[in-house]
């Protein structure tokens, strides 16, 4: 089995002003394809120190794979220090400046500096891993007894399609690593966790490859299969007679796969039966529409929403009784209920749902404690209330009503005849 460790490299990691995202993306990759990880170290902008680190790493793994220094100024220093500890000197790597020229043209900038010039200077031999992300290539340095050491940048956005694109594949060949972890992943809502283990426990245990697992989030439940696989497609074919199962057991809840929401769920239901919606939002703040207009093609289904946080806006905005304020406050049933009534009917939607609740951490009482929040829907001739009380601080409150007011406005339309 292939064994690496992973160092991430720049002095900001160190004084804690940067969290550490790469370390943990390579680490992830690499489990997915059975490389053994021995250790992850952090390191300064700091030549001996990081040449040392090199080496130790060198001396009890395989590989080495980094990210960071790889950028044009005199603080990027990985490419000296694994010149260095390979023992290899660093040579102009003419196609690589030829890009890095390409790219700085491409902004404006015609004269290219010595700093950029430094960046297609690699170390003799290397098998240059390029970035169509930035100027500077990765690359993977080997030394004489074989072992590596496989340097990224260190911005996420370049180093990620890096990683997965050029150098996995790369390791994959050349260490001829048979299966990697593929996933996919269901995702439900409105069903408890605990329903849904019952639903589907015999598949759980009887499953070897794919594997079942079930993780719990704000408001949604996933069910994740994973599988080992040599390719995509293999894994692809595995999880479709799996899936055809889960989906007979408990596909009522689901309302995506893998990177889909629930937001564009609401956005792809509503659009298909025509409905417009609206939403009247009093503890949510906005953020229920907020979650509905970040899906693209929301214009399609989306009337508006109004922030209703005020009694007078709930009252001259909204049109809610005043005495329905006075008798049983804002946050209740009747006001949830209203709210929705007459956000619908003033911004001519189909469907509207409104929130109203106590985030904290002050205003609560006995009989309605931090955290209870009513939500109202107004659908055809339908209105319907319903209320939960959510535990944690006001983010959390606020952020689980959010989730919570998602999932009900799904489960509804996911019922309503077309
Ligand atoms: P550049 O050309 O930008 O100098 P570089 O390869 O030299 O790229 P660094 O200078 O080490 O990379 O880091 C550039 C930026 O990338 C950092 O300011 C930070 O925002 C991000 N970054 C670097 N390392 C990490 C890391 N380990 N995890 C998350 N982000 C990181
Ligand atoms: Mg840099």
């Amino acid at each position: 089995m292939l064994s690496v460790e992973i160092v991430t490299i720049g002095t900001e990691l160190l004084l804690g002003d940067l969290v550490d995202t790469n370390a943990s993306a390579i680490a992830r990759s690499l489990s997915d394809y059975g490389i053994d990880v021995y250790a992850i170290h952090s390191v300064g902008d700091n030549l001996a120190r990081l040449a040392a680190m090199l080496r130790g790493a060198l001396d009890r793994a395989q590989g080495v794979m980094t990210s960071g220094g790889l950028g044009p100024t005199v603080d990027d220093l990985t490419k000296d220090a694994v010149s260095n500890v390979i023992g290899k000197p660093l040579v102009l790597h003419e196609p690589s400046l030829a890009a890095i020229e390409r790219r700085l043209q491409a902004f404006g900038i015609r004269e290219i500096g010595e700093n950029n010039r430094r960046q297609a200077l690699l170390p003799e031999g290397a098998v240059v891993l390029e970035n169509p992300n930035g100027t500077a290539p990765g690359f993977v340095a080997i030394r004489g007894d074989g072992k590596f050491i496989a340097c990224m940048p260190g911005v996420p956005r370049e180093m990620h399609p890096m990683l997965s694109e050029r150098l996995l594949p790369w390791l994959a060949k050349r260490f001829e690593l048979g299966a990697a972890i593929f996933r996919r992943t269901l995702h439900l809502t409105g069903t408890a966790e605990s329903e849904l283990d019952r639903a589907i426990e015999d598949l759980f245990r009887m499953q070897e490859n794919p594997k079942i697992a079930v993780l719990a989030h704000d408001g949604r439940v996933d069910v994740r299969m994973t599988a080992k696989a040599r390719s995509r497609s293999e894994a692809d074919a595995l999880f479709a007679p799996l899936e055809a199962e889960l989906r007979r057991r408990i596909g009522t809840a689901v309302f995506g796969v893998d990177g889909e929401t629930l937001e564009a769920a609401i956005v792809a239901r509503a659009r298909d039966l025509r409905l417009w919606l609206a939403t009247a939002e009093s503890v949510t703040g906005g953020g229920i529409a907020d979650a509905i207009v970040r899906v693209p093609g929301a214009s399609e289904c989306f009337r508006g929403g109004i922030v209703a946080y005020d009694n007078a806006v709930k009252r001259d905005v909204l049109g809610v009784d005043r005495r329905a304020l006075e008798q049983d406050g804002a946050v209740s049933e009747r006001v949830a209920l209203e709210m929705a009534r007459g956000t619908r009917e003033r911004l001519d939607a189909d469907v509207a749902l409104a929130t109203t609740g106590i985030a904290g951490p002050s205003g609560g009482s006995d009989s309605k404690p931090v955290g209870l929040v009513w939500f109202g829907l107004s659908h055809g001739d339908e209105l319907a209330t319903r209320s939960a009380t959510f535990p944690g601080t006001r983010e959390d409150v606020r952020r689980r009503a959010v989730s919570f007011g998602l999932s009900w406005l799904w489960r509804r339309l996911h019922r309503a005849e077309r």
